[in-house]
């Protein structure tokens, strides 16, 4: 129930509100609105609930919350209005104040504030599943059923987990990467004929939390891609998670926090862009000015590192593109980020990328905007509506006949290799990280 209406309206984001005209322009783009059929799960019927909480004309906040749980925040509404009503602000409110009106279970609680920000925890939680899968318990656990027991589909998420980096070769992530020379490692600022070569720009890397854990040969690939193209790559320490995560969930006391972890973190070397490789994490760290508004000491500095965030796809186009060696002939589709989409407005680069690889035809699918119900961890605690979205989805890529699914950011990547695994596609069809593709074009492999 509320207490004090007008602290509410503030959090809750009220004023944003009534920029809604209630046109409908946003229900043909929105997920929810299309597989639900309900107009309390269109952005339309979401705004209104949260104004008639602001006007004091609905107490009790349960009533909003399913329709913001199911939610997935992928701004398409955003993208459609024609008022640009700021759904994402009114969104984040809205979790927010139901935030502190409910308790948030145990375990997420532990993952968001805990592990997920440690990057030694975070590091320890790859190794472990590093030996999970090299012990043979994960192909005795596989086998034995047991994991299509666990809750909340865990078992399936399992499956579709990539192959973990070991160690060894975790502790060999490098500190500075500069220019392509011979080699895996680049080193020397010297082309194969060993020549000098320009700098084209100097980059720091956005590792990522979940990136650096699981998909760790993805970022090993785009420090390398990066170099190739002609970067020097620096790895700045003590940068932390997004806060992707603690934001879509109402937490916005720990988003902050490590928002300005990261701006003190990067701000010790002036490089020219900080480039990440994840369209959820890209479009939270172009954010920071604006969740960092209320906040004059802060502010100058967020909008610094906003500016100069960028994700890898527009660092490769700046450098003139990637130095194609060769590639066999191949049909690709691209199932494009929402955030990288809607909120980052990345759209033509990757495109560019893929049409510059020769003997590559990139099919385009229907509705390709539309969110694949990944949502960060949407698909997990909302599996049944986020399976209905996939199933959607897919029927999309199916018609494509594409034998490739390309995609830019880690949830993308996994609710895809799921999708494909529902169809029954896994032999036929591969899912990958749009730079693991492009580093298979240049001839780049991962250390
Ligand atoms: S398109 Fe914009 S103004 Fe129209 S109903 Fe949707 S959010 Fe409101
Ligand atoms: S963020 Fe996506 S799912 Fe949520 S209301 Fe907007 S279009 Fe619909």
């Amino acid at each position: 129930m509320i207490q004090d209406l007008e602290l509410i309206k503030k959090e809750i984001k009220y004023d944003k509100t009534l920029n809604c005209v209630q046109c409908g322009y946003c229900l043909p783009v929105c997920p929810t609105y299309i597989t639900m059929g309900k107009e309390t799960h269109s952005p339309r019927g979401r705004i209104n609930l949260v104004k008639m909480v602001g006007e004091g004309k609905m107490t009790d906040l349960s009533i909003m919350e399913e329709p913001m749980d199911l939610c997935l925040g992928c701004r398409a509404c955003e993208t459609a209005c024609p008022t640009g009503v700021q759904y994402g602000e009114i969104l984040e409110g809205a979790r927010s104040v139901m935030k502190k009106s409910k308790k948030s279970p145990m375990l997420q609680t532990i993952l968001l504030s805990k592990v997920i920000p440690s990057h030694k925890m975070m590091e320890q939680a790859g190794n472990a599943f590093w030996l999970y899968e090299k012990s043979g318990m994960q192909t005795m656990l596989r086998k034995s059923g047991l994991l299509d027991k666990l809750p909340a589909h865990l078992g399936t998420f399992e499956s579709i987990i990539p192959a973990a980096v070991s160690p060894k070769e975790r502790a060999r992530f490098p500190k500075r990467v500069q220019m392509e020379s011979p080699g895996v490692m680049a080193q020397t600022g010297t082309d194969q004929n060993g020549e000098k070569r320009e700098k084209k720009y100097t980059v720091a890397f956005f590792t990522g939390c979940i990136m650096d854990a699981m998909f760790r040969r993805i970022n090993q690939l785009s420090v390398e891609l990066l170099a190739k193209a002609g970067c020097e790559v620096v790895m700045m320490e003590n940068q932390t998670c997004c806060g992707a995560l603690h934001a879509h969930t109402g937490d916005m006391k720990e988003s902050k926090k490590l928002a300005k972890q990261n701006i003190a973190a990067f701000e010790k070397e002036n490089v020219d862009f900080i480039v990440n490789n994840a369209g959820g994490c890209g479009a939270m760290l172009k954010e920071y000015d604006r969740l960092l508004e209320d906040e004059p000491e802060w502010l100058e500095r967020a909008k610094e590192f906003t500016e100069k965030n960028k994700d890898i796809s527009e660092v490769l186009v700046l450098c003139g593109g990637i130095p194609v060696i060769n590639h066999p002939p191949e049909k690709v589709t691209y199932q494009r980020s929402c955030h990288m989409t809607n909120v980052q407005k990345v759209k033509i680069e990757p495109v560019q990328l893929i049409k510059s690889i020769p003997n590559v035809e990139l099919i385009e699918m229907n509705e390709g905007d539309m969110c694949c119900g990944s949502a960060g961890i949407y698909n997990i605690v909302n599996y049944e509506a986020s399976m209905e979205i996939l199933d959607r989805k897919m029927g999309n890529v199916k018609d494509t006949l594409a034998t490739t699914i390309l995609t830019t950011n880690p949830g993308c990547l996994l609710q895809m290799k799921l999708g494909v695994k529902r169809e029954g596609l896994t032999q036929k069809v591969r899912v990958l990280h749009l730079v693991e593709f492009l580093a298979e074009a240049a001839g780049v492999s991962s250390w």
